[in-house]
């Protein structure tokens, strides 16, 4: 059965999250770790955590993949906006540890004109600062759609990221605790023609990072033919992946969530609707392309 879900707001607590999940048709869902536009994250309530856990089990959930806040930018040129997103991407992943077994995705950053060496470097940097021996979460690099000087566009610049931290901390080498997760919205933006060519493009994709490393997807449409670099999320069929007078089709879709290097892991919506009734529609309708 597919893994699949939405992304959910934490305002009502984790039960509340996995009862909403439930409710929808989801088996994972996503949440901001702490609000998105930064700040301090609530205390975690253990008893509220533990009736996630085990409707997660009740109900043969996948894996959840939790989502840093996209304010945070691990290779800003200023110290202090580094020095934030360390602290807090530091305090997360010591809180997933309450919830053991996740997947932690973060959007690796923007290098605002060091250049690409240079943020790749500063990246690295924050994980290896991070990351800690005996972590129970594996922290996920986003593709990116490549707006302005946003580092993770290229699967090479992945595994860039990913081979550096582990030449430099070996005891942090492994599938199990650095991956990535691939947004489909992102990578068509930052170029790979996923429309025509699927297959190609997962073929690269285990040339330079690895199929192994690949533990999520996040699954939208676009509002912008292959190569935009704008990350406009559309609905699913509603934009250049899905929809046929954009060149797309639900042929694509199928493709996607039916690919053997993706279709048993946890696929994440984040598309534009007002309420959860447009998820639980577009959960069930890839339900149904994935057979
Ligand atoms: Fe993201
Ligand atoms: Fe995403
Ligand atoms: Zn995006």
């Amino acid at each position: 059965m597919l893994t699949i879900g939405c992304h959910l707001s934490t305002t009502k607590g984790y039960t509340a999250m996995g009862e909403t999940a439930r409710s929808i048709g989801a088996n994972t869902f996503a949440f901001f770790t702490r609000n998105p536009r930064g700040g301090n994250a609530k205390p975690l309530d253990l008893d509220d955590v533990a009736g996630l856990r085990s409707i997660l089990d009740e109900d043969k959930f996948g894996r959840l993949v939790a989502h840093a806040p996209y304010t945070y930018n691990p290779c800003s040129a200023k110290e202090r906006a580094r020095e934030f997103a360390l602290g807090a991407m530091a305090e997360d992943l010591q809180r997933m540890e309450a919830l053991p077994g996740q997947l932690y995705n973060f959007h690796p950053g923007a290098h605002v004109g060091q250049g690409v060496d240079a943020g790749i470097e500063l990246i690295v940097d924050a994980l290896c600062r991070v990351m800690f021996e005996g972590q129970r979460t594996c922290v996920l690099l986003e593709s990116m759609a490549g707006k302005g000087t946003e580092i993770g566009r290229t699967f090479d610049e992945l595994a860039r990221i990913i081979d550096g931290v582990e030449a430099r901390r070996p005891e942090l080498a492994g599938t199990d605790v650095l991956g990535v997760c691939l947004d489909t919205c992102h990578i068509s933006d930052g170029g790979y023609d996923i429309v025509g060519d699927l297959d190609g493009v997962m073929a690269e994709f285990d040339r330079t990072v690895g199929l192994e490393r690949l533990q999520a997807v996040h699954i939208n449409d676009s509002k912008n033919p292959r190569g935009a670099h704008k990350d406009r999320h559309e609905v699913i069929g509603g934009g250049y992946l899905g929809n046929p007078e954009l060149g797309g089709g639900e042929c694509v879709l199928q493709a996607i969530v039916t690919h053997p290097a993706l279709r048993d892991l946890p696929f994440i919506l984040e598309t534009p609707h007002d309420d959860l009734s447009g998820y639980a529609r577009e959960i069930a309708y890839l339900r149904g392309l994935a057979g």
